[in-house]
């Protein structure tokens, strides 16, 4: 997996600065379906928030418990998410990991 390369994909398009923080599911949904504070701020996906937007926290949270059941964490996703989503975590879960190391990096001096 080229780590550099995909982690193009998963950038805010209105805010390429600014990392990823939600991602909407709605099949609905004219909006990106990932974005970040910024966009959450303009209330791009207010109108079906409540069911359809997950932070990437809470999706964090939820691959926290599924690899402390078991180490078959693709597959156990695979279940409940399509492929592209699961990579989708992945590569984010791998971008914050960068970005704690930037910030422990800067600041550590
Ligand atoms: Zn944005
Ligand atoms: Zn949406």
């Amino acid at each position: 997996m080229n780590q550099n390369q995909q982690s193009q994909d998963f950038k805010c398009k209105d805010h390429p600065e600014k990392p990823v923080l939600f991602r909407c599911k709605s099949n609905a949904c004219s909006e990106d379906r990932i974005f970040c504070l910024y966009c959450q701020k303009q209330n791009k996906h207010a109108q079906h928030y409540t069911e359809d937007v997950l932070s990437i926290d809470e999706l964090d949270q939820f691959l926290i418990q599924k690899s402390q059941l078991s180490n078959g964490l693709i597959s156990e996703c695979q279940i409940q998410f399509q492929t592209t989503y699961v990579q989708f975590i992945i590569q984010v879960l791998w971008i914050r990991r960068q970005q704690i190391k930037t910030i422990l990096s800067t600041t550590g001096t």
